[in-house]
């Protein structure tokens, strides 16, 4: 049986996903919908996909290989949480965009672990623009250095970049870190030449994606405002 809140919820998201684009003149295709799935079962992973989901976001490795055997390619994968190099073998199996690079040590240990299987492993860097310590990533400052240094790597191509703003109950104070990134995109694609314009900005989740949009966020990461809050009694 399809639970009516997921598919209620998951048209609501993709209905404010598509005035959040027609208020700041941006198409709806441009704006990839990753649904995180670290707190929903197989089963309702399931459900998203009949529901017309293609890309599933992770944030650990062991759970999310125990959900690909069942659900394999009919999606993909990206991982948005942090990334351990004891991990990076496993991860290169089934994610095809991996959010949270943010060591050189880790952007190493991913391409050489993607050399290994022949793949080219793409990746974002993620920034901290809020400067908060708990979390992970670069600072916006050392990003260009950053990546001046990861991209010699041959087995990852880098894609854009990712942020997590600080949690608020009021999302317009996350709208100056989604600027940050933003900002940051254009800046380095400015001063880098062409063959590495970088072009994705993950930002944006349950409680702020729509001022992501505004700030031109192009890959949201919504969980909780498709599956509910997370609680173990909603995930059984
Ligand atoms: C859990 C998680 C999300 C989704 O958060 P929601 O508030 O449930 O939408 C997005 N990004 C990362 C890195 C996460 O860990």
């Amino acid at each position: 049986m399809a639970d009516v809140r997921i598919i209620e919820n998951l048209r609501a998201v993709r209905q404010k996903i598509e005035r959040c684009c027609d208020r700041s003149a941006r198409r709806i295709e441009d704006v990839e919908l990753v649904c995180v799935t670290k707190e929903a079962t197989v089963n309702k992973i399931e459900e998203v996909l009949n529901l017309g989901i293609k890309v599933l976001g992770e944030n650990r490795v062991n759970e999310a290989c125990e959900k690909y055997r069942y659900i394999g390619d009919r999606a993909s994968w990206h991982l948005v949480g942090h990334l351990q190099t004891n991990k990076v073998k496993d991860a290169v199996k089934i994610f095809s965009l991996i959010h949270s690079v943010d060591s050189v040590r880790l952007a190493k240990k991913i391409s050489e672990e993607a050399g290994k299987l022949g793949k080219v492993q793409d990746i974002l860097v993620e920034v901290n623009t809020s400067g908060e310590e708990t979390k992970f990533g670069i600072s916006p400052e050392e990003t260009p250095n950053f990546i001046n240094e990861i991209v010699l790597y041959p087995n990852i191509i880098l894609k854009g970049l990712m942020t997590i703003a600080p949690e608020t109950d009021d999302p317009q104070k996350a709208r100056p870190f989604f600027r940050i990134l933003r900002q940051l995109r254009d800046e380095i694609n400015r001063v880098r030449d062409t063959q590495y314009t970088i072009h994705i900005l993950s930002m944006g989740m349950s409680g702020d994606f729509e001022v992501a949009i505004e700030e031109g966020s192009n890959m949201v990461r919504v969980g909780r405002a498709i599956f509910g809050a997370y609680s173990k009694k909603n995930y059984a």
